[in-house]
């Protein structure tokens, strides 16, 4: 019998790199007949999201998890999420060796398997990681003190306060680690990137032409968690009480699989919301007031209930206007939902190819990672989305969430942005189209592994 190439699969740690990992293993299945294993780090035991989308996988992707990483209470404290992840995927390793590799490329090299990186961001933050190299040799001074924007190849004009945040301080390891990290992409054969000509092409131009000249790029998105993917109706909530709103009517707001306000922000985003009198379904998180991403990793529904924190009242007062979801709603399937009408996202990259997918106009609230980027390009490139402002406090206060929501559901400046997710919708489904710009990235990867020499 005919063996098929064996593909690996392995996500860094976290929903939102599992999620277009998985949909990236199911399209090669479909289209190309791979054989694949999905290899999965994890910190403590996965979670029940994780789980819920490994066991939806058709039987025929093979799934593996790695033994589960355990970080001690004191060796986590102070350490920001992309440490945390790097030492879950590095401590997840050995098993697939016999010794200890530094991590998976070298290991790859090590077992005689062509490495390809699958980046789940966009153009425009791969863009940076390959002119990090340039930037550290020729800044002098910290990126977010530079008085003017960066102007990364192909990209718009970004200050340097927006990147990601682990270039925010020189100084540290994880800038260091990051800026190690940043060189040995060149290392991988080939990176398949989680988007598409006609959204970033010209990044995706200056890349190929400049600092990715000699390394294949496969444009291969948008990769997305499809609303096709089965939820029972009965168990969701939210879904039941969306059929029961106006077509278009509804604010859907989401923090990714992680992102969580402090108290302060949690109070105000409540009144703001119920003071815009527009409907809205809110995945609701336990505030913490010194991280962003402080349930990313873990498992938040672990003894806590995120809706004891709301304003007194807040929960009787909306509930004609709203709905409150603790820890996870059904993301793909409420944005694909007629009665939504508006997402106010915190720009992960998965969520904005979720909501382009629905044609879904956008609120953009950027938390951590590269989100402040994603954010910039979703407002001022492509302009399909809204951004409310902080006041002197730091804050985003109620009148102006309230302002902000009422404009994107009912005010010109959203009928605006709509006509322009819908273009970008368009655009989408284009390049995944059959004869698409996507589709032919894909076919092309699968080609150059089916041809690759150990097979
Ligand atoms: N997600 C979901 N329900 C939730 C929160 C998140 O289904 O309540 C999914 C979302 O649809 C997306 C992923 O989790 O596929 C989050 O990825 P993203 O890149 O947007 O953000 P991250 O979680 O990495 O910050």
């Amino acid at each position: 019998m005919e063996q098929k190439p064996h593909i690996a699969l392995l996500p860094s740690p976290g929903m939102g790199h599992l999620i277009p990992l998985v949909e990236l293993a199911k399209l090669l299945l479909l289209h190309h007949d791979f054989h694949i294993t999905c290899i999965i780090p994890v910190l403590g035991s996965p979670s029940k999201a994780m789980k819920a989308v490994l066991q939806a996988l058709p039987t025929s992707i093979d799934n593996v998890f790695l033994p589960p990483v355990i970080l001690e209470e004191e060796e986590i404290k102070g350490l920001k999420l992309e440490v945390q992840a790097m030492l879950t995927l590095t401590r997840s390793l050995p098993p697939l060796l016999d010794h200890f590799g530094i991590d998976a490329l070298d290991i790859a090299r090590e077992l005689n398997i062509s490495p390809y990186i699958f980046f789940s961001s966009n153009a425009f933050a791969l863009s940076l990681a390959f002119h990090l190299p340039k930037l550290d040799e020729t800044v002098p001074c910290e990126y977010r003190d530079l008085p003017e924007p960066l102007k990364l190849p192909g990209c718009i004009p970004i200050h340097g306060r927006d990147l990601i945040e682990p270039v925010q301080d020189r100084t540290s390891e994880l800038y260091k680690m990051f800026l190690t990290n940043a060189k040995r992409y060149r290392l991988a054969e080939g990176i398949i990137v989680n988007t598409f000509m006609e959204l970033e092409g010209s990044a995706i131009k200056a890349l190929l032409e400049d600092e990715a000249k000699n390394l294949p790029l496969f444009p291969v998105g948008p990769i997305q968690s499809g609303s096709s993917n089965q939820v029972d109706k009965s168990e969701s909530d939210c879904l039941r009480w969306l059929d029961n709103q106006p077509h278009g009517s509804v604010l859907f707001v989401c923090f990714g699989s992680g992102g969580t306000l402090s108290y302060e922000q949690t109070n105000e985003l409540a009144l703001g919301l119920e003071l815009s009198g527009q409907k809205f379904i809110w995945v609701v998180r336990t505030p913490n007031n010194e991280s962003a991403d402080a349930t990313y990793l873990s498992d938040q529904t672990l003894g806590n209930n995120p809706l004891a924190f709301l304003p007194k009242g807040f929960v009787e007062r909306t509930k004609e206007q709203g709905l409150v979801v603790p820890f996870w709603a059904p993301q793909a399937q409420v944005l694909s939902h007629g009665s939504t009408g508006g997402f106010l996202t915190h720009c992960g990259w998965n969520s904005t190819l979720e909501s382009i997918m629905q044609g879904i106009s956008l609120i953009v609230w950027p938390l951590f990672a590269e989100q402040k980027m994603n954010a910039a390009l979703l407002a001022e490139d492509l302009k399909v989305a809204l951004r409310p402002k902080t006041n002197k406090n730091g804050l985003i206060d109620r009148e102006e969430i309230a302002k902000v929501v009422k404009g994107l559901m009912v005010g010109e400046e959203g009928k605006k942005v709509r006509n322009r997710m819908k273009d970008i919708k368009i655009a989408a489904e284009k390049a995944l189209s059959a004869d698409g710009s996507s589709t032919k990235a894909l076919s092309k990867l699968a080609t150059q592994w089916k041809n690759h020499p150990d097979f």
